[in-house]
């Protein structure tokens, strides 16, 4: 596997094909869950036989299953260099984090989101005064809409993502930084698909929140973290109530511990904060690298499947120059899982079909209720991988799928 910048577990996986044999597994759907860093796992084997209560353990194992946790939030916070008034709090994932941010929000404090987000960075605000801003055709619009809509009223908070899951568009952080604080709101940024791919400096920044998971970074599933200003985390309810959340509790009251603790109640998930630690290690030497191998993976793949005809490639912004390793596109003839699952079973590509979990933003690219295909890669993705989805899109086109395809169970298959 010639010019991957990171070696990942799982990365020469033999998968069965339709017409018989085996082929290397080209996974191509980074965007949902990457496979594990080699590192990782190394890691996860090194911690492994300290598995031990934390925090009110005295044991020696549960020392060091302490230390170990605590390491690895002091990890995450040089990562994205966070500063002295941020708490670093471990979650489940990305839409744990908003959830728990949504929860902090001020009192009556409104939040302005953009209608192309992830569920993630929607749904969690529904239960406190919003508004949904649609994304215009260019961002130089869209960031000239925020602006007026915060300078229309004071809101708390504005939510973007770092980078779109649905196109792999990056819109300009700073830029949005600048307008949310002009007008007294902060803004969290929904990293989960770009810190794979982009160090995030909230030191440098200026940025106020950062939610991101581990299963999208490299490391396993069931970790996540949200990062930023601890004064809301502080003054918010705990996230979970229970053991661990609390500095004392009486038949008749409780007095809630800060953040980080106030809101990670319950013994934590030790070897996945461990985990996706070690990722923000190996990502913070592995980034310069990987990104323009990134770059030039994306700029191949778009370049590809735009000279394929009936090939449409989709994005939000026609203004928007930056993107992660993220093509989503759609195939004349043929409905989205259809694709997914001609390219799975006849040539061993693993890609994600559908709406993305952004259904506003699929409507709002105009996809049709099957959505489209979308290749997400990174780091650990090798040239031939875009090469064999090329070359299997075009074989689609020119000689159509060897075997039928019918919907079984909701999904398609041969
Ligand atoms: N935001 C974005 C941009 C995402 O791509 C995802 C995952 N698809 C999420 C949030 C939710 O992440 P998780 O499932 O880890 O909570």
């Amino acid at each position: 596997r010639a010019g991957a910048p990171v070696d990942l577990v799982g990365a020469d996986l033999e998968v069965p094909l339709v017409q018989g044999g085996t082929t290397r597994y080209a996974n191509l759907d980074h965007a949902a869950s990457t496979p594990a860093l080699r590192e990782v796992v190394h890691r996860l084997a090194e911690v492994a036989p300290y598995y031990s209560s934390v925090h009110r353990g005295a044991g020696y194992a549960s020392q060091v299953s302490t230390a170990l946790y605590e390491a690895a939030r002091s990890g995450v916070a040089a990562f994205v260099r966070a500063r002295p008034a941020d708490a670093v709090v471990f979650t489940r994932n990305t839409t744990d984090s908003l959830n728990l941010l949504a929860g902090c929000v001020p009192e009556g404090g409104e939040v302005v989101v953009l209608d192309v987000e992830h569920h993630a960075n929607l749904l969690p605000w529904r239960g406190l005064p919003h508004r949904i801003l649609p994304a215009e055709p260019t961002l130089a619009a869209t960031l000239a809409a925020a602006e007026r809509s915060l300078a229309r009223g004071p809101a708390a908070l504005l939510a973007v993502t770092g980078a779109s899951n649905v196109t792999g568009e990056v819109p300009p952080l700073a830029e949005l930084t600048r307008i949310a604080h002009r007008h007294g709101a902060r803004i969290a940024v929904d990293a989960a698909q770009l810190v794979p791919h982009r160090r995030v400096d909230l030191a440098g920044s200026d940025v106020d929140y950062l939610a991101f998971s581990g299963h999208k970074m490299y490391a396993p599933y069931g970790a996540g973290v949200l990062v930023g200003r601890r004064d809301w985390l502080d003054a918010g309810p705990p996230h979970l109530a229970g053991g661990g959340a609390v500095r004392e509790v009486a038949v008749d009251g409780v007095a809630w511990a800060a953040a980080p603790e106030r809101h990670e109640a319950g013994t934590p998930n030790v070897l996945g904060a461990v985990a996706l630690a070690r990722a923000c290690e190996v990502l913070a030497h592995v980034l310069p690298e990987a990104g323009p191998h990134e770059a030039a993976l994306r700029g191949r793949l778009v370049a590809g499947l735009a000279r394929l005809p009936g090939v449409r490639l989709h994005r939000i912004w026609s203004d928007c120059a930056d993107a992660i390793g993220v093509v989503t596109f759609s195939v004349a003839g043929y409905d989205a899982g259809h694709v997914a699952a001609y390219l799975s079973a006849e040539h061993g590509i693993g890609v994600r079909d559908g709406r993305f979990c952004a259904h506003p933003a699929a409507a709002r690219l105009g996809l049709p209720r099957d959505g489209a295909v979308r290749a997400g890669f990174g780091a650990g993705t090798c040239p031939d991988d875009v090469d064999r989805l090329l070359s299997a899109v075009e074989r689609l086109l020119v000689e159509g799928p060897q075997w039928t395809y019918g919907v079984v169970a909701g999904r398609w298959a041969p």
